[in-house]
């Protein structure tokens, strides 16, 4: 079986990935990470984005491999600073993709090689809703200010 994976990249072109300089490799104890944060952050990063959850999904949905791209950095100190327009824009790439939507069926994560949990759809969830908040404040206050 051959499967067209160049939507799956673009998501991750969109915001899959964080911003830092090039440079030789950090230690790996220069930032601390509570143990818990990193293995979840571990779990998600293990998607291989095989796209197996959009072919077992009724919906053909690709919030499971979003999801886990999205909370593989939101749990880590260096996702932080892109955070929010990041799940923006990983979501507006999936949509214009032609995704369906995520009704919650599970098909995905029974699926997946990697077992990748449900738990970071909630995860890109929670990251999406408060990502459009934030925006909605700072429309505000640029009113206000204006
Ligand atoms: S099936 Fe699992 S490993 Fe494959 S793309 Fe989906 S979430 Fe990633």
């Amino acid at each position: 079986m051959i499967v067209d994976r160049s939507a799956l990249d673009r998501i991750i072109a969109a915001g899959g990935f964080i911003g830092a300089p090039t440079g030789s490799a950090p230690d790996a104890n220069a930032i601390p990470i509570p143990k818990e944060d990193a293995d979840l952050a571990m779990d998600a990063a293990a998607c291989i984005g095989c796209g197996a959850c959009v072919a077992a999904c009724p919906n053909a949905s690709a919030m499971l491999f979003t999801a886990a791209k999205v909370s593989q950095f939101a749990k880590l100190p260096q996702g932080q600073p892109e955070r929010y327009r990041r799940v923006k824009a990983m979501v507006r790439q999936m949509d214009f993709e032609g995704f369906g939507n995520c009704t919650n069926h599970g098909e995905c994560s029974a699926a997946c090689p990697k077992a990748i949990s449900l738990d970071h759809i909630a995860q890109l969830n929670r990251d999406y809703l408060k990502s459009t908040l934030r925006a909605d404040r700072r429309i505000v206050s640029e009113i206000g200010a204006g």
